[in-house]
């Protein structure tokens, strides 16, 4: 099965276990880690902050930074396309007791003309405006990037403006392959970053927050509340310690891949797909109407071993990770352009994706 529904379905190397296998491990939750502490302290170093805290997910991460930043009344803005408002289960509002406003902007990025159109006054009726998060790589604004301008421009308003900034950078590594701007850059210009190893870095599970010393020790105390302080979390944290060293610059293989992947599409008669806006390792095409819908596509796809995301109606991701060859490239855009040329129209309508209950 050639699997490009999302980069988090790779599957740890042998080496990546052969490293969990002699990983020197401890009492996490009582600080005795030293893989955890290793790690802590190696991706803190690298986004040039003071502390860093591992956590189990992305979206902990993400959680664990609106918990450190916000109390109860609080409002965070976010585009509205961001994860932390579309895809965390209204975490911000169940477990920090802060309301989310969303705004629009082009490839799910933010900038200082529409957020400052939208801060409110101080004034006792108003939600209290603490927090921006921005989201890099975009992730349904289709895996595009911030340039370090576009971020240091918004970093400047915010704190012109007293306000918290955190980026959801779940695959921020991707953009700083893509980019060539360097981690200590994307530090510079936000107070708090979540990072994930699960995603294009191949790991199994676990994320980084990493922020100020104060940010950490409060994001540390949530992290316990929220259920996910764990114990022995050396033998999970040494994946990413790992993965720093060996899957960090190849991810420039991935973006390859989905180029050629975009191209190859593109050349399919029934998608729709601008090949030249990807950007990173997220590609996104549309059937053309009256060719069948994503799901129905995605099942044609499934009865030739490759799987594609529906997005609902007749989007479609792709995306493209370390499992993934140049030869599966080739085969997937031969396995397409049969699909649409055998029609897939008359296949059910309904079936399984991320936007099924
Ligand atoms: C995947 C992802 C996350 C984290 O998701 P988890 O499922 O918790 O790992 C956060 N933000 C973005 C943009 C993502 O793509």
């Amino acid at each position: 099965m050639i699997d490009l529904r999302s980069d988090t379905v790779t599957k740890p190397s042998a080496a990546m276990r052969q490293a969990m296998l002699t990983a020197e491990v401890g009492d996490d939750t009582m600080g005795e880690d030293p893989t955890v502490r290793e790690l802590e302290e190696r991706i803190a170093a690298m986004f040039g902050k003071e502390a860093a805290l591992y956590a189990c997910s992305g979206t902990q991460g993400n959680q664990l930074g609106v918990r450190a930043h916000c109390i109860p009344g609080d409002e965070l803005l976010i585009h509205e396309t961001g994860h932390i408002a579309v895809f965390e289960g209204g975490a911000p509002a169940a477990l920090s007791g802060v309301t989310v406003r969303t705004l629009p902007g082009p490839l799910g990025k933010l900038d200082v003309d529409v957020l400052s159109s939208q801060l409110r006054p101080f004034d006792q009726h108003f939600p209290r405006t603490k927090l921006i998060c921005l989201e890099n790589t975009t992730n349904l604004g289709g895996g595009r990037c911030y340039s370090l301008e576009h971020m240091q421009r918004v970093a400047g308003w915010a704190r012109e403006n007293d306000l918290k900034l955190h980026l959801d950078g779940a695959r921020i590594f991707n953009a700083i392959i893509a980019h060539g701007y360097s981690a200590a850059d994307v530090g510079s210009c936000f107070d708090t970053i979540s990072i994930c190893f699960s995603k294009g870095l191949g790991c199994p599970m676990g994320s980084a927050l990493v922020g100020s010393k104060d940010e950490i020790l409060r994001a540390r105390r949530a992290r316990k509340m929220f259920g996910g302080t764990l114990r022995q979390t050396g033998i999970v944290a040494v994946t990413a310690l790992y993965a720093l060293d060996h899957h960090v610059q190849r991810l420039a293989i991935d973006h390859e891949h989905a180029r050629l992947l975009a191209h190859g599409l593109a050349s399919i008669d029934g998608i729709r797909i601008d090949s030249e806006s990807v950007e990173t390792n997220l590609i996104y095409f549309e059937i053309e109407h009256g060719r069948g819908t994503a799901v129905q596509l995605a099942s044609a796809l499934r009865d030739h071993d490759v799987q594609i995301g529906p997005m609902g109606g007749q989007r479609m991701r792709a995306v493209t990770h370390l499992d993934i060859s140049r030869q599966d490239i080739d085969t997937v855009v031969e396995v397409v352009k049969n699909c649409f040329k055998a029609g897939f129209a008359d296949r059910p309508l309904t079936g399984s994706g991320p936007y099924s209950r």
